[in-house]
């Protein structure tokens, strides 16, 4: 009887995160996206306590507690730069989980233990270690704890490709001898070790990809650990995690025009000792603006373009954008947004900001709809974005920036760049558009620039 109940909630709780995912897919709805698959999960719980009549409750009170305590307070602080982190942090424990709990499995269920439970599981224990160990390394380089750069030498490739070789090699030898228990620790071993040069090699503007990519390794090995414990919620969970994370990873890689081979073994952002000093940099000086001369600028402006970046997350300058925004509005300037897909650190990052900044979503532009207008606007504003606007990516073959579709800035009429410093982007590449005659630089803080920007409007 509970058992059926509980198959008839796994249903429920299924509908619920197939929904909660075509929710997540719009701004307007992703609030409730989250609810739901909140919801989703709270019922799968539920109904997986009733299904197997959990006999040690306190247990498992006593890890949901330890569980809540610490990660509300993570969840509530983090803030909304460090979420690729975070994000890998939870990949790391849920796939850990995944690979103990198959781990555990396999030497319970010893003599008695079938061929294909055997497959299942040693590919499950493959991904969950591997996942493990390149979502630790991977936390590591996003929260500088280690340099972020590739770490490379002569034959990466080759030795870490042969590493998953022998975790494999080993994989085939258990299933010919179920019984020789020894060799899964070594398997592991293999795997961790895969992971770990895995991700090592790759640079650290790279993580949020990979890490969309270990979500799916995570997702594919939870669902084979639901293959053998029976488990059907657990199967279709990890098939959607495993796809969604699989199909974010492969927008991401389209929209910096980059293979996901590229991704996991280009090595990309490493020193690229063979690249030219940029022509235009040579010998040219950069001309720093004040606020009063782009309020001047803007006066006159007709249509204005904003291209958030990461700095204005760093310096949280979307409310007073907005500000900015309403300002030129008020006064009959058509004001638009231009959302580069990897602008920021993490997929959607510029839309969730300027939605708390109650930007409305209809002035959101994706990159595709606005480049065609960069020539008939009078000023693009740049906050605190760098790469997704370097012509380097359209002009340069050498530069680790080239093929990535761009944001078109240097069409526009006059284009302001508001940042600290002549300090490159995430790619580590110097941007020719600060030398060009149309740019007006404004050197400080996004928030604080835009802030005296708003007094010197008002005058
Ligand atoms: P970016 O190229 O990293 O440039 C950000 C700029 O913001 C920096 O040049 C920095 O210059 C400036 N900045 C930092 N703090 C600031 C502050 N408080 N006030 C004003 N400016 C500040 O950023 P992006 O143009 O958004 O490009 C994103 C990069 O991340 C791309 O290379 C993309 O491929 C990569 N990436 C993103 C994703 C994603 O999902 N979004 C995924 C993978 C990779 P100063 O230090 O001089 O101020």
């Amino acid at each position: 009887m509970n058992g059926t109940v509980a198959e008839y909630l796994y249903i429920l709780s299924i509908v619920f995160f197939v929904i909660s995912l075509k929710w997540m897919s719009e701004v307007k709805t992703s609030r409730y996206g989250n609810w739901i698959a909140a919801s989703g999960m709270a019922v799968a719980i539920g109904a997986t306590l009733l299904a197997y009549q959990i006999q040690r409750v306190d247990l498992l009170v006593g890890a949901v507690v330890v569980g809540t305590v610490i990660g509300m307070p993570i969840a509530l602080r983090v803030p909304m730069t460090a979420i690729p982190q975070r994000t890998a942090v939870s990949h790391a424990f849920g796939s850990l989980a995944v690979a103990l709990v198959g781990t555990a499995e396999y030497y319970q269920r010893l003599p008695n233990i079938d061929l294909p439970t055997l497959t299942v599981l040693s590919a499950e224990m493959i991904l969950g270690y591997l996942t493990f160990m390149g979502s630790c390394i991977a936390f590591a380089k996003l929260q500088g704890l280690i340099p972020g750069r590739p770490f490379s030498f002569g034959r990466r490739n080759f030795l870490s490709l042969t590493t998953l070789g022998i975790a494999v090699a080993l994989a085939v030898y258990l299933i010919a001898n179920p019984t020789h228990s020894f060799i899964v620790p070594v398997m592991a071993l293999f795997a961790v070790l895969f992971g770990f040069l895995l991700v090592m090699g790759i640079g650290g503007a790279d993580m949020p990809t990979v890490i969309a990519i270990l979500n799916s390794y995570a997702g594919m090995s939870a669902a084979a650990l639901g293959f053998v414990l029976d488990n059907q919620i657990l199967i279709v969970a990890g098939a959607l995690d495993g796809s969604s994370g699989f199909i974010l990873a492969m927008i991401m890689s389209k929209a910096m025009n980059r293979s996901f081979t590229n991704v996991l073994f280009g090595g990309v952002g490493a020193p690229v000792a063979a690249v030219t000093p940029e022509p235009s940099a040579a010998g040219r000086t950069v001309q720093a603006f004040t606020v009063e001369d782009v309020a001047s600028a803007l006066e006159n402006a007709k249509t204005v373009v904003f291209v958030p970046g990461y700095g204005m997350a760093v310096a949280q300058a979307q409310h007073v954008v907005k500000e900015v925004a309403d300002m030129l509005q008020v006064s009959g300037t058509d004001v638009k947004y231009a959302i580069h897909p990897v602008a920021g650190r993490m997929p959607g990052h510029m839309n969730v900001l300027l939605a708390e900044a109650q930007v409305p979503y209809d002035e959101l532009w994706e990159m595709d709809k606005i480049n065609p207008l960069f020539p008939e606007t009078d000023v693009a504003i740049v906050v605190g974005a760098n790469d997704v606007t370097n012509p380097a990516a359209r002009t340069r073959p050498d530069s680790p920036l080239y093929g990535m579709p761009i944001l078109n800035v240097d069409r526009a009429r006059t284009v302001v760049f508001i940042k600290r410093s002549m300090a490159p982007g995430f790619a580590g590449v110097e941007n020719e558009l600060f030398y060009l005659p149309n740019t007006m630089m404004v050197f400080g803080d996004a928030k604080k620039v835009l802030t005296d920007l708003v007094a010197a409007m008002k005058k």
